[in-house]
């Protein structure tokens, strides 16, 4: 693994050095200076995708699977790049974004699949960000990225626990606030209008969407969209949009663009809306996961990473962090053994111990980890607790330059060794919230028929905007709105 990490790291260089060569642009036609070729495109996406369902995690619903794929690929076959092997993936986080990775693999968030109201801003948005994988916009912008990430993967975090925490906070999470400049977003646009009307979707939906982000920033202050945020006026955009929609539907007048609005809400219906705490949520600076029964306490001022695969914490200057997840096999003493091999750690001290009446072992070691400077090391000082619990062994780390150790150990120490057995039944029971299709029950505003669901406060609002429309709009009886309800035990 280490291997395999470091080779990729000088592949990067390689491609960045060697490999770079004038190729044509698919969408424009013009020769330009690439720093990959189609093949290292792919290879890419393809190293790519696992970290991003590692980081997120595929959302749990077949119909949306289903249908985000078949769409896509109808759209793929259409674009400027048809034969790239594409891929399709509603993933598991409430944040409302759409993200592309060179070579073709394309990532919705459950989060902006809830805030669509038809599958025609669907379409605009899927067109959009296919416009990015076609034009090779994201190719670009990537090897930037991969180029700053360098110094901080080569030297300091290498080893496979610890790489983790590297690799998916800086790549993962970073695909999410990857920024494109803002040619490349308005060529995105064009295209998004352009894909989304030839399989035959009314692009216009597109800017009315457009307008949903804005008002998600404006009203309440929510972080937006990257693909809106490289665009001071986001107004602007709607009218270009919209424009370009309508130029658009001028080539053919007799065509009926699709909407398709019933359809769509009716595939939603049920889908989480916000964070999934079944899957663990912090209060109070306690962590619970009501799934798997446990929780720890979080130190001050520290933040939380809840990730599929590991949570991971650092503290506000970056130098500390701890990792939790599973180790493998159900002995203690085999999978202490295996941490230590793994990870080339020096041992210090270890013992066998007890947390809250749970067979535990603690240990003190140091890693001393190449650096990209190879005459100056860096060595790494770590807290281990490998905990047994319900036949599972949990794992956590806390991790820091040797010199900034015990300035971090009493942190470290307080979560690891009050890692307890979750009983509180509030905690475990706690529900998503999830996102129901009801029709309207006679004619009146939003508000009214909201109200009439037992839909309150805050939640107006925030429904107002899920539903793209203004709580004084009228709606009609027998027409669909978006309401809230709790997940059911056993859905
Ligand atoms: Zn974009």
């Amino acid at each position: 693994m280490k291997i395999v990490q470091r080779f990729s790291v000088y592949s990067f260089i390689l491609i960045f050095l060697v490999i770079s060569s004038c190729s044509r642009n698919p969408v424009t036609g013009k020769k330009e200076f690439m720093l990959m070729s189609e093949g290292q495109e792919i290879e890419m996406g393809k190293s790519y995708d696992p970290q991003v369902t590692a980081t997120y995690g595929v959302y749990q619903d077949e119909t949306l699977q289903a249908f985000i794929d078949k769409k896509g690929k109808e759209m793929a076959a259409i674009s400027h790049r048809p034969n790239l092997p594409y891929e399709f993936k509603v993933v598991d986080s409430p944040v409302v974004n759409a993200f592309a990775v060179p070579g073709g693999f394309v990532y919705f968030t459950r989060g902006i699949m809830a805030h669509f109201n038809n599958e025609a801003e669907f379409a605009g948005v899927l067109g959009h960000e296919i416009g990015h994988i076609t034009a090779r916009h994201s190719a670009k912008q990537y090897t930037n990225q991969m180029l700053g990430q360098l110094v901080f993967i080569g030297g300091l975090v290498v080893s496979e626990d610890f790489r983790n925490f590297a690799d998916l906070a800086n790549q993962g999470m970073g695909l999410l606030f990857l920024k494109f400049g803002r040619d490349n977003e308005s060529e995105s646009d064009r295209l998004g209008v352009d894909y989304s009307s030839q399989i035959g979707y009314d692009a216009k939906e597109m800017a009315d969407f457009f307008n949903t982000l804005k008002r998600m920033r404006d009203d309440s202050g929510q972080s937006i969209p990257t693909f809106l945020s490289t665009h001071p006026d986001p107004a602007d955009r709607y009218n270009k949009v919209r424009q370009m929609a309508d130029e658009k539907q001028s080539e053919n007048p007799n065509q009926q663009y699709k909407v398709n609005r019933d359809s769509y809400l009716r595939m939603i219906d049920g889908i989480v809306y916000g964070e999934d705490p079944r899957q663990g949520f912090v209060e109070n600076n306690m962590f619970y996961h009501p799934e798997l029964k446990f929780q720890f306490p979080i130190p001050q001022g520290w933040r939380l990473n809840n990730l599929p695969i590991q949570v991971q914490m650092s503290s506000d200057d970056g130098k500390g962090m701890m990792t939790m997840d599973l180790a493998s096999g159900t002995d203690l003493t085999a999978a202490i053994n295996d941490v230590i091999q793994k990870n080339e750690l020096t041992v210090i001290d270890r013992s066998n111990v007890r947390v809250n009446g749970l067979d535990a072992v603690a240990m003190i070691s140091e890693q001393t980890a190449p650096s990209a400077n190879e005459s100056q090391p860096t060595t790494l000082r770590i807290l281990t607790y490998l905990i047994k619990y319900e036949g599972r062994i949990y794992k956590f780390h806390g991790l820091s330059n040797k010199t900034d150790f015990n300035r971090f150990f009493g942190n470290f120490q307080n979560t690891m060794q009050n890692f307890n057995v979750l009983r509180d039944q509030s905690k475990l029971n706690k529900k998503p919230t999830v996102i129901r299709i009801k029709p309207v029950k006679k004619n009146g505003t939003l508000q009214t028929a909201l109200t009439s669901y037992n839909m309150r406060g805050t939640e107006l609002k925030e429904l107002a905007l899920l539903n793209g429309m203004q709580l004084t709009d009228q709606v009609k009886a027998g027409s669909l709105i978006k309401i809230f309800d709790e997940m059911r035990s056993g859905s």
